[in-house]
C-alpha cells in the first residue's frame, strides 16, 4: 500500500528534553501511553460532543469521540501500511485543547480573544497544554511527547505558511505533516458524521428515510437493508445504515489517498511533506457524500432551536466568565493569578477557562456570578 510514505520512528527528530530509550516501548508508543495519562485526556470525559448530557446517556462526549476517531485512524493506518502508533497518539490527542460546550465554547473564546487581537485555536491550546500545562515530570514541563506528535497536533486540521504564528515556527511551516498526521482530520470527519447522525437519531431528531432522502449514498443502502430485513426495527435498520455507512466512507478514504498518492508519485515522508497539498483524501463519490452529510447535519441538528438555545447560553456565560476574571484577576486560581504579572491577562484567563470542563465551568460560574442560565432564556 503506502508503506513507502510511513514515518519510522527511528527517523524522529526526538524530544526536546533528551531520555534515555524504554526497553520495549518505542517513542511514538510511549507518546500515546503519555496523552492516555494526562489529566486533559480525562478531562475530555466530561467536556461536550455535540449533545450535552441529560436527554440521554448515550450521545458522545469527547472522550468516547476520540476513541471512535483513535479506532478507524487506526484501521486506516494499519490498512495503508503506515505507522499505526504515531497515528494512535495524534488520534488520542487530536481534541484535548478543546474547550467546554463544543464548538459554541471554541467560538466564544475566539471571539473574546479578538477583542484583544489575539485569537483562540483548540490546535494551539493542545500544544500549550502538551508543552507547558501537564506536570507529571520532575525534570520538565508538559509531557515531552516527540516532535512529530507536536507537530501533528497543531498541524491536524491545517498547514500553516511561514510566518503565520509565532508558535508553530518550530514545526516546519510551509511543509505538510506525515500522512500519519494528515488522516486525523478526515477520520475525525467520518466519526463525527456518523455519530451525530447516530445521536440525532437517539434524540428523536431524524429516521432512517430522512437521511436516505438527502444522502444519495446512503440512500442505496438504506433500500437493501429494506429489502433484505423487512422485519427488522427502526433501531436496527438505523444501526445497519450508519455501519455501512461507516465503512463506505473509510473505504472511500482508503482507496482515495491510494489514489492521491499514486497520481503525485511521491516516493517517500520527504516528498510527501514537500507535496503543495494533503495527500490523505477521499475518492471524489465520497467526499461528496461526506459534504451532503456535514449540510444535511447542519440543517437538521447543528441549527435546530434545542442545539441554538443551548449553544446561545453556553456562549453568553463564556462571555460573562471571561470578564469577571479580566475585572478581577485575583479570583483566579493563585498560580493563574500569578501568570497575569507575567502575561496578558486575556491569555491567561482564557487558557484557565480552556482547561474546563463544562460541569466545572458550571460551578465556577455559579460561584463567581450566580445561577447558570436557565434553558430558554
Ligand atoms: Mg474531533
Amino acid at each position: 500500500m503506502l508503506a513507502r510514505l510511513r514515518f519510522r520512528v527511528e527517523r524522529s527528530r526526538g524530544r526536546s528534553y533528551p531520555e534515555p530509550d524504554h526497553p520495549y516501548r518505542n517513542a511514538f508508543q510511549r507518546d500515546r501511553d503519555r496523552v492516555i495519562h494526562s489529566r486533559a485526556f480525562r478531562r475530555l470525559e466530561a467536556k461536550t460532543q455535540v449533545f450535552a448530557p441529560g436527554l440521554s446517556d448515550h450521545f458522545r462526549n469527547r472522550l468516547t469521540h476520540t476513541i471512535e476517531v483513535a479506532q478507524i485512524a487506526r484501521t486506516l493506518a494499519n490498512v495503508l501500511e503506515l505507522d499505526e502508533d504515531l497515528t494512535e497518539a495524534l488520534a488520542l490527542a487530536h481534541d484535548i485543547g478543546h474547550p467546554p460546550f463544543a464548538h459554541a465554547g471554541e467560538e466564544e473564546l475566539n471571539r473574546q480573544m479578538e477583542r484583544f487581537g489575539d485569537r483562540f485555536e483548540h490546535n494551539l491550546h493542545a500544544l500549550r497544554i502538551v508543552e507547558s500545562f501537564e506536570q507529571r515530570y520532575a525534570r520538565f514541563p508538559g509531557l515531552n511527547l516527540t516532535f512529530e506528535v507536536r507537530e501533528g497536533i497543531v498541524k491536524h486540521s491545517r498547514d500553516f505558511g511561514p510566518a503565520e504564528r509565532p508558535e508553530v515556527e518550530p514545526y516546519l511551516p510551509g511543509l505538510r505533516p506525515p500522512l500519519e498526521a494528515q488522516l486525523i482530520d478526515l477520520a475525525d470527519e467520518v466519526a463525527y458524521n456518523t455519530a451525530d447522525l447516530d445521536d440525532a437519531f437517539s434524540a428523536g431528531m431524524l429516521s432512517a428515510p430522512d437521511v436516505a432522502e438527502c444522502v444519495p449514498l446512503y440512500r442505496a443502502i438504506h433500500e437493501s437493508i429494506e429489502t433484505r430485513f423487512p422485519a427488522a426495527t427502526g433501531r436496527e435498520h438505523f444501526n445497519e445504515g450508519l455501519r455501512q455507512l461507516i465503512d463506505a466512507l473509510v473505504s472511500g478514504l482508503i482507496e482515495g489517498t491510494v489514489s492521491q498518492a499514486r497520481e503525485a508519485s511521491v516516493g517517500n515522508v520527504d516528498e510527501a511533506r514537500a507535496f503543495p497539498r494533503r495527500l490523505a483524501a477521499f475518492t471524489p463519490e465520497t467526499a461528496e457524500t461526506s459534504r451532503i452529510l456535514k449540510r444535511f447535519l447542519y440543517a437538521k441538528v447543528y441549527a435546530s432551536e434545542a442545539l441554538a438555545d443551548h449553544r446561545n447560553r453556553s456562549m453568553a456565560m463564556i462571555a460573562e466568565l471571561f470578564q469577571f476574571f479580566l475585572d478581577y484577576p485575583d479570583r483566579l486560581p493563585q498560580g493563574y493569578w500569578e501568570q497575569t504579572l507575567a502575561e496578558p491577562a486575556h491569555r491567561v484567563v482564557c487558557d484557565y477557562i480552556a482547561g474546563m470542563t463544562d460541569g466545572f465551568f458550571r460551578r465556577t460560574y455559579e460561584q463567581a456570578i450566580g445561577p447558570a442560565i436557565p434553558p430558554g432564556s
